[in-house]
């Protein structure tokens, strides 16, 4: 039977509060204080995760992630019920333990605060250094008090800081997304996250631009968002090791790594995901109740994640070898330095060229894909075009017959 790892283990602990929703937002977060029952619900799911596990303490979490919503809404009282159950349950030492921080939470007792719930890194939600292209997407803060925020938390002592930015929102140029970036350079975090602005379906933003109430950067201007922000973080020493992010040597993320690179996470709170040893599953919690990531776990068998009867470890569903080869393309290919084609035959038993021969030179041809010492990696024109190719390969994969057979990682 397999053995569920010992060490490596990422959690993942959602808080889904926010002050006020932002007009492109379509994350699994609610326009409320964050109630005391959704974290004394959190504690015990995670109290009877660690049971169900029947590891206890032993069990190495490296990575802690508190993600939302606004996880910095929560007092300290919120925060601190679940970090105890956590430490009670799992062995959490010298772990990375980042918190998600809305500029406009952070004041000094807040980040004292954080500082001594043990937190270590930070990720904040600056998105622009321009007040008017905060105020188009319906961000609570403004520059100046992210700016302020900043400043705040380097002087609560946290080395290690991620901001977050936003390229393509409306009324956003190359000259503006040039100006944040190069503020945010002088400001030196540790590590910058550049994602394009995603117009969700259903979102005020959305909205407001299918009746064309608001114009967007175009394809290309976005474009030239992104390569410039890419270029500008290259030359100033940063390590651009993901597909939007960069980090000073060292200070890649590495909870986010678990993710892209396939290693196994818990997720804890409304919507969130886990991943062990090729098995998925989603919590289902509603807010003041829940279904939690311990009632899949529950039936779990003391020693391993597999049941004599061939389920999935600890009612987690195990995903098809198909869709673990899709996973896989959609995680590893976003890591610029790709991965190397020998961990896909370790992990899936088969020859990545011959199962991908058409479909890979025809990708390598048009020069979004290359391969040199048995990496595959995007080329820099291929960067522009991520989901298009990551899905032929991934469709190639799933026309292929036999591809629904189940198999563990
Ligand atoms: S702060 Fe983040 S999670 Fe909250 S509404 Fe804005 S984008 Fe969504």
């Amino acid at each position: 039977m397999t053995q569920l790892p010992k060490d490596g283990l990422g959690i993942y602990v959602h808080v889904p509060y926010c002050i006020r929703k932002c007009r492109y937002c379509d994350f699994v977060s609610f326009e409320r204080p964050p109630a005391d029952e959704y974290f004394d619900e959190l504690a015990e799911d995670v109290k009877r995760a660690g049971n169900a596990l029947g590891y206890g303490t032993e069990y190495y979490v490296d990575t802690l992630f508190f993600g939302g919503g606004t996880p910095s809404l929560a007092n300290a009282r919120q925060l601190g019920k679940v970090l105890d159950a956590l430490r009670g349950s799992f062995r959490i030492r010298d772990t990375e333990m980042t918190i998600e921080v809305n500029p406009e939470t952070v004041t000094p007792e807040k980040a004292a605060e954080l500082k001594a719930l043990g937190f270590n890194r930070i990720s904040m939600g600056v998105q622009s250094l321009n007040d008017e292209v905060l105020k188009a997407m319906g961000r609570v803060h403004s520059a100046e008090k992210a700016r302020q925020a900043y400043r705040i938390l380097r002087d609560a002592g946290f080395g290690n800081i991620n901001l977050d930015l936003i390229f393509g929102a409306p009324g956003q140029d190359l000259e503006t997304w040039q100006e944040t970036l190069s503020e945010v350079l002088e400001m030196r975090p540790e590590h910058v996250s550049f994602y394009s602005l995603q117009l969700e379906e259903g979102t005020p933003l959305y909205k407001d631009y299918t009746a064309d109430r608001v114009d967007l950067p175009s394809w290309e201007e976005n474009r030239s968002m992104y390569h410039y922000a890419a270029d500008a973080l290259k030359s100033t020493g940063y390590h651009h090791y993901e597909v939007s992010n960069a980090a000073l040597p060292g200070f890649e993320c590495r909870h986010n790594l678990k993710y892209w690179n396939m290693q196994p996470y818990l997720g804890f709170g409304v919507s969130a995901h886990s991943f062990v040893n090729g098995c998925r599953g989603e919590s289902d919690y509603s807010v003041g109740g829940c279904r939690g990531t311990a009632d899949n776990l529950k039936d779990a068998p003391v020693s391993g994640p597999q049941s004599a009867e061939g389920r999935g470890i600890f009612g987690l569903e195990p995903e098809s070898k198909a869709d673990l080869k899709g996973d896989f393309i959609f995680t590893k290919l976003r890591l610029t330095d790709g991965f190397a084609l020998s961990d896909y035959s370790g992990m899936f038993g088969s020859d990545f060229r011959q199962e991908f021969g058409p479909e890979l030179k025809t990708l390598l041809d048009e020069g979004l894909l290359e391969l040199s010492g048995g990496t595959l990696r995007f080329t820099a024109k291929g960067l522009d075009n991520t989901n298009p190719v990551m899905e032929r390969l991934i469709g190639a994969v799933a026309e292929r017959p036999g591809s629904a057979e189940t198999r563990r990682l």
